[in-house]
């Protein structure tokens, strides 16, 4: 009795201390890079191996040792297991490990890339990265992809009055749409109306629109201080992904890209874009709305991974316009005027970005 209380007790204690658990997946589809993202609660384990199948088709595999899959997390790979025209893209449990295979075609996918990161929300992310031959030559357009933040059964921070966050970035989204179509840009939603967007739905979608695009995420904050108020934004910076080991691939896998065709250079280019359009809209936005919020906080501008700004592939910013769960800010999300400077201030941060040749 005493042997076998021990057993199970060892057993509780240890699964508890060990378990990983695999909370959501993601597949961001790109122009030329597609990007498969699981998100942990803790660093999980990945084992990865190549082999080659037959001519000019590999497998790539990654094992996840001892991983539990939420009940979210499973629709969701669901959702993203998928055979085109570049890969085949394989996701099952075995003997309760996770295993990914990517299976494809040399001749159309160039590079398999792996990077482990921890989220703005803390969760430990792993991108799988497929790098493959661009779906369209782009041509120079200038977009702006709005992305209202939450809709539909995610409501986003709620207020004490009721307010709610998905509500607050849909009236500023439309306001900015109207603005920016006067203006002539070309200006999409990823959302049209009061309905939930997977993530990467979004992402997919801003990726799939040809020429020169810029991507807005639209949020408002919430803290449990009643006291913390103010507007930040947010970038993505490459820094913040840990690359992760993979086993040499067979050389005909890499033939296909002549040196320098990627490297430090893919990454700064997108990073810096976004940095230089996040630092001019924020700050524009603070000075803007100095005149009707006299006590504004800024705080700043930051850099961080969250799944829009990893999946874009593009100069793209998350801007928190303000705490709903400040009692004086969600006064003033609640009024047309300050929803309508906020749109007018990036609208016009938009036109100096283009105009200033980025
Ligand atoms: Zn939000």
């Amino acid at each position: 009795m005493y042997k076998r209380f021990c057993l199970l007790f060892c057993f509780v204690f240890s699964s508890i201390k060990t378990e990983i658990i695999l909370n959501k997946a993601f597949l961001h589809v790109g122009n030329s890079k597609d990007k498969l993202v699981f998100y942990f609660n803790e660093n999980p384990k990945v084992n990865s191996t190549s082999s080659k199948l037959k001519n000019n088709i590999m497998e790539y595999r990654f094992l996840f040792p001892k991983i539990k899959i939420s009940t979210e997390a499973n629709k969701m790979i669901n959702r993203v297991k998928t055979k085109n025209n570049f890969y085949d893209l394989k996701i099952s449990k075995k003997l309760g490990d996770l295993e990914i295979k990517v299976i494809f075609n040399t001749k159309k996918v160039i590079d398999i890339e792996a990077y482990s990161f921890t989220a703005i929300t803390s969760a430990k992310g792993v991108s799988i990265n497929i790098l493959h031959k661009p779906v369209s030559n782009k041509i120079s357009k200038k977009n702006v992809i709005i992305d209202m933040g939450h809709g539909g059964k995610d409501k986003g921070a709620v207020g004490k009055s009721g307010i709610q966050e998905k509500d607050i970035t849909y009236k500023i989204g439309i306001d900015l749409y109207n603005l920016l179509k006067d203006q002539g840009f070309n200006v999409y939603l990823t959302r049209k109306k009061d309905v939930f967007v997977d993530l990467d739905k979004r992402t997919s979608f801003a990726n799939s629109i040809p020429g020169n695009s810029i991507f807005i995420s639209i949020h408002a904050n919430h803290s449990n201080n009643s006291n913390t108020c103010g507007i930040e934004s947010y970038y993505l910076d490459y820094d913040l992904l840990r690359p992760i080991r993979l086993p040499l691939r067979l050389a005909n896998a890499r033939s296909e890209v002549a040196q320098g065709d990627r490297g430090a250079n893919d990454f700064l280019r997108p990073l810096n874009k976004s940095k230089i359009l996040c630092e001019l809209l924020h700050s524009k936005l603070i000075d803007d709305l100095k005149n009707i919020n006299n006590n504004i906080v800024d705080r700043k501008t930051k850099s961080s991974v969250s799944q829009v700004l990893l999946g874009t592939e593009m100069a793209s910013v998350l801007i928190e316009v303000g705490f709903v769960s400040n009692k004086k800010e969600e006064k003033l999300l609640s009024s047309p005027e300050y929803i309508q400077a906020i749109a007018k201030s990036l609208s016009e941060g938009i036109q100096s970005y283009f105009s200033t040749g980025s």
